[in-house]
């Protein structure tokens, strides 16, 4: 599990993040949603290690892990822009983190063959990033997260390049793939359409401060305050 105690972030006097705690359960699917500003990077981020904290804490498996660099975090991320390597083909891509960490070549070799197989990038291994379409990067941005098998996955709003089909269906993979290998993903989104069909429990951010957390469902039907049910488009 990850756990946020209190925690905020001031930029200057204005606060980004506000005494937001929330529990985010181990293997679940959780998405933080909200209007633009409203501290969803900011908060990923900090779970990242990315962002310092100002105040609170932050645990994750247990250990608190505030003040930890995040090369010290258990995680994996996907950003919007999913900074592929260009010079280098998608299964080097796939496989830098490997390399970095120092995973000799058979093991290498295994993982990458696995993680191609499940994401249907077998057939493309050798290409360059500028050779493949938007859906196809993005599965090997998505390759690179979970080769490390890391029990926990960030994504900032990871499908937002992409045209509405293909989001669709990378959705479905997505969603697929996490409860298949079961780690805890928190995923960044301002779209309630994604969070709806994605999440177990939705974190609903309001100008840096937690108003809801709920399943999809809860939180359609029962939204805590007017911004949720405004936000969410719950008839009046
Ligand atoms: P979006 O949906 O547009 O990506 P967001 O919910 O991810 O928005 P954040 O990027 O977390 O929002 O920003 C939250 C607030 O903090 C915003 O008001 C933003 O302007 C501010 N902010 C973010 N990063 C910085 C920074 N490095 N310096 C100053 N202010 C910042
Ligand atoms: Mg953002």
């Amino acid at each position: 599990a990850i756990r946020l105690e209190n925690v905020s972030k001031l930029f200057g006097e204005s606060r980004a993040v506000d005494d937001v705690s929330i529990e985010i359960p181990a293997g679940s699917f959780t998405v933080l949603l909200g209007p633009s500003g409203c501290g969803k990077s900011t908060t990923l981020r900090m779970i990242a290690g990315l962002e310092g904290t100002d105040e609170g804490r932050i645990f994750i498996g247990g250990d608190d892990v505030t003040g930890k660099p995040s090369s010290k975090r258990d995680i994996s991320m996907v950003f919007q822009s999913y900074a592929l390597f260009p010079h280098l083909s998608v299964a080097e891509n796939i496989i830098f983190g490997l390399r970095v960490r120092k995973v000799d070549a058979r093991e290498r070799r295994e993982k990458l063959a696995r993680v191609a197989d499940l994401l249907g990038l077998s057939e493309l291994l050798e290409r360059k990033p500028a050779q493949l379409s938007g859906g196809q990067q993005q599965r090997v941005a998505l390759g690179r997260a979970i080769i490390g098998e890391k029990p926990v996955c960030l994504m900032d709003e990871p499908l937002s390049n992409l045209d509405a089909k293909l989001r669709h269906e990378m959705r479905v993979e997505l969603r697929g793939l996490q409860q298949r290998l079961g780690f805890t993903m928190v995923y960044v989104t301002h779209d309630q359409v994604e969070a709806i069909t994605m999440a177990d429990q939705v974190v609903l951010l309001n100008a840096g401060r937690a108003e809801q957390a709920a399943t999809p469902r809860d939180l359609y039907e029962r939204p805590a305050t007017p911004f949720a049910a405004r936000f969410i488009g719950t008839p009046p």
